[in-house]
């Protein structure tokens, strides 16, 4: 296991994985708030900030960040 930062982890359907049923044996369970199917991590920038935040290019968060950089893990 390594250390996760504070990043929310947000699913395509823009909920939070606490929004869906997840556990230890279903770690991508159903969305409880909309239909989604499966918890779909987002794609995150390095600056912490999903595809949302980079709408426009640019983050909105004001971090300064330019452009969308998804983390490649
Ligand atoms: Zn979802
Ligand atoms: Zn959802
Ligand atoms: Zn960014």
């Amino acid at each position: 296991m390594f250390t996760l930062q504070h990043v929310v982890v947000v699913c395509t359907c823009t909920h939070s994985k606490r929004d869906h049923r997840c556990t230890k044996s279903t770690p991508r369970g159903v969305c409880l708030v909309c239909d989604c199917m499966a918890f779909t991590p987002e794609t995150i920038c390095e600056c912490k900030h999903g595809k949302k935040a980079h709408s426009k290019g640019r983050c909105h968060e004001g971090d300064g960040c330019k452009q969308f950089r998804p983390i490649s893990k």
